[in-house]
């Protein structure tokens, strides 16, 4: 039979109705340990007794109304984003790729405003940015553009950790470097502090914009609110999404007054960014994360969770090979097919996520109880075990 969904997904059988924390529940009433948490979405887990309050609070009075007035949901969440960062200024998008299309528009914007004829952005191997026709151009791998082409113009892409080949690249003909502190989908792939503050310098060499895609790595994954912090640099473009929602659609492009200077009236809109459920929701979220307390429980969480994940490895050297990651954005690069050690997770009752480079992602809510994670490691031992004597 022709399903009547566009078949851009294989997906897996399982058919949730209800969440609770950090699990899912199926109509047959099994229940998995999520450890995908929707992919870094429902940072809170599901179901949040203040999330839900939140949105039904903003639900009985008012759910949308134009970009064309004022929206004092969308206001207290900018000032709040604004207190938090480096930026002086956000815009509010659905999701990631609409982040990500306003971040490569600002970019150029800065510089056509000033009358240069910069538009070349540098992007990296294995990042991914979103799947308009922008981001996947942005990204540039062979998997996500094959067949849309002709693609937007303008990018260059360089290899992951090549200093020698982003020293060659950047110049003063660079409009921006897009980059994901932490790479998701890529494999969980951190970029060390020192490079990232040694892209800083090119940039400010340059004068090329920084931007950073905090989508997936951002909202408090790394242990600080945004990954960048750990580096001690600030970007001049930002892309948030996924977390900053915990479910809700909502996505943002946080920028410095100068990066953002070419974004007039009329060059950027969107009809439902920003609307009050979204901005209610993103705001009691923010209210919940952008705290120290909170912020060094998922430090605590993630060491927590790494070091019960490094004797998982060491116990099953031929399924796994290493830990990566940092806080609770956490990845086991495998040595058997990661796509079967999902699937193996998936008969022991726990959701984990492929990525590339033959890793499994673990990105669970932010405020896992410690007895989940205990949870997750004897279910995630199971499922190496059923792999290990499928093999033999
Ligand atoms: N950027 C990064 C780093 C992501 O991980 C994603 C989604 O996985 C996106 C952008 C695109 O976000 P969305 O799916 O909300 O459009």
């Amino acid at each position: 039979m022709i399903s009547t969904v566009l078949p851009t997904y294989n997906r897996a059988p399982m058919s949730f109705v209800k969440g609770e924390g950090s699990w899912l529940i199926t109509d047959t009433g099994d229940r998995y340990l999520d450890l995908g948490a929707g992919i870094a979405v429902n940072a809170l887990g599901h179901a949040h007794p203040a999330l839900v309050q939140a949105l039904t609070d903003q639900a009985q009075v008012l759910w949308h109304v134009s970009n064309l007035y004022q929206i004092p949901q969308q206001q207290a969440l900018a000032d709040r984003l604004v207190e938090a960062t480096f930026a002086d200024t956000v815009f509010f998008t659905n999701s990631g790729t609409e982040a990500c299309e306003l971040a490569i528009k600002m970019a150029r914007k800065y510089w056509s405003s000033k009358g240069e004829d910069r538009h070349e952005i540098i992007a990296f191997e294995g990042a991914f940015h979103g799947r308009s026709t922008g981001a996947i151009a942005a990204a540039g791998s062979e998997k996500m553009v094959k067949g849309f082409g002709p693609l937007m113009p303008g990018f260059k892409h360089l290899p992951w950790g090549d200093h020698d080949a982003l020293r060659a690249a950047l110049s003063e003909r660079t409009a921006a470097v897009i980059v994901e502190p932490v790479q998701g989908e890529g494999g969980i792939r951190p970029m060390p502090d020192a490079c990232l503050k040694g892209l800083r310098d090119l940039c400010d060499d340059t004068g090329a914009l920084m931007i950073l895609d905090e989508v997936q790595c951002g909202m408090g994954r790394t242990g600080r609110l945004f990954a960048h912090e750990w580096a001690g640099v600030t970007p001049d473009i930002m892309m948030v999404a996924k977390g900053i929602g915990g479910g809700f659609p909502l996505g943002a492009v946080l920028a410095t007054e100068n990066a953002a200077a070419g974004m007039v009236a009329g060059s950027h809109g969107s009809t439902y960014g920003g609307n009050p459920l979204a901005c209610a929701v993103g705001a009691k979220v923010m209210e919940i994360v952008a705290d120290d307390g909170f912020l060094s429980e998922v430090l605590r969480k993630g060491a927590r969770f790494r070091q019960g994940l490094e004797a998982l490895v060491a116990g099953h050297p031929a399924v796994f090979q290493a830990v990566r990651g940092q806080g609770l954005i956490l990845g086991l690069k495998c040595v058997a097919v990661s796509a079967d050690v999902v699937k193996a997770g998936y008969a022991e009752g726990v959701l984990t996520v492929g990525a590339a480079d033959n890793v499994v992602r673990l990105l669970p809510a932010l405020n896992i109880p410690d007895e989940d994670i205990a949870e997750a490691l004897i279910r995630l031992e199971r499922a190496a075990t059923r792999l290990e004597s499928q093999a033999a």
